[in-house]
């Protein structure tokens, strides 16, 4: 078998479960982050554990050059992509009428205009081998107005919006489109808080969720997944 996963943001959290899970079942994998000595570091531990090969990049998704140079590298490293996940995203809490200036523009162009960019790089080659998934992971904070979300709120509004149109898109192209809403998951973006473990859902949960979706027969499509731990929203 020679199947890839891409995925943005790998080094940690929902993209490092997200890595490991389909690395287990045997697929090669690219990924990229900003911080190099953590995807070196990645690159050993999946090479180590599961044998499989694994292009990792250093890029910043925020910037449109970066986004290519990283779609260059994948398509050095394979000539086909299976998965595509459009995983990095930052949260910075602020409210609208508070948060500091560039907040917007930060968040719009890590959380939305890179996974529109990527899938644009991706999905010509999808669409000509009529195969192929894209899962973009939005958040409940793409349905629910949080006081304290404000500009995440808009760009994972935003998201969800991409990612509805691009399903309706792909029908006729037989791409299956996927859009995952987690509530809170343990990750780094929680670092510092004082609620239990035990408060928050596991992100290899929603890595066992987007690979049993993604393994279904191809006459069925999960369109939207939505996540939350079992006390609810924190
Ligand atoms: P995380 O643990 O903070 O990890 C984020 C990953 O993305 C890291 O690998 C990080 O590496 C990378 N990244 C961040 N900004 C980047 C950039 N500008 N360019 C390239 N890579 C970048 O995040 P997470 O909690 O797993 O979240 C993953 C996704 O799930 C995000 O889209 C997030 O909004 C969404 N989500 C998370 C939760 C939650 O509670 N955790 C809930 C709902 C939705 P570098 O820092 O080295 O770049």
């Amino acid at each position: 078998m020679d199947k890839l996963l891409v995925i943005t943001g790998g080094t940690k959290g929902i993209g490092k479960a997200v890595i490991e899970r389909f690395a287990k079942e045997g697929y090669n994998i690219a990924t990229c982050a900003r911080n190099e000595q953590d995807l070196d570091a990645l690159k050993m531990q999946i090479e180590a554990s599961f044998g499989v090969s694994i292009l990792i990049h250093k890029a910043d998704i925020s910037k449109r050059e970066e986004i290519n140079s990283f779609i260059a590298a994948v398509k050095g490293f394979s000539d086909k992509t299976d998965v595509l996940v459009n995983n990095a995203g930052v949260f910075i809490p602020g409210a609208i009428h508070e948060e500091e200036e560039g907040a917007l523009e930060m968040m719009i162009n890590t959380n939305l205009y890179s996974a529109y960019h990527l899938t644009r790089g991706f999905i010509h080659d999808m669409k000509a081998a009529r195969a192929g998934h894209i899962f973009n992971i939005c958040s409940t904070a793409s349905i629910i107005p949080y006081i304290n979300g404000g500009s995440y709120c808009i760009s994972k509004f935003a998201l969800l919006g991409m990612s509805k149109v691009l399903r309706e898109e792909m029908k006729e192209h037989n791409v299956r489109v996927t859009s995952v809403l987690p509530g809170a998951t343990l990750t780094a973006s929680w670092e510092g808080t004082d609620l239990p473990e035990e408060r928050f859902m596991k992100p290899e949960d929603i890595a066992e969720t987007l690979w049993s979706t993604y393994r279904l027969s191809d006459r069925t499509v999960i369109e939207e997944i939505l996540l939350r731990p079992q006390e609810g929203d924190i």
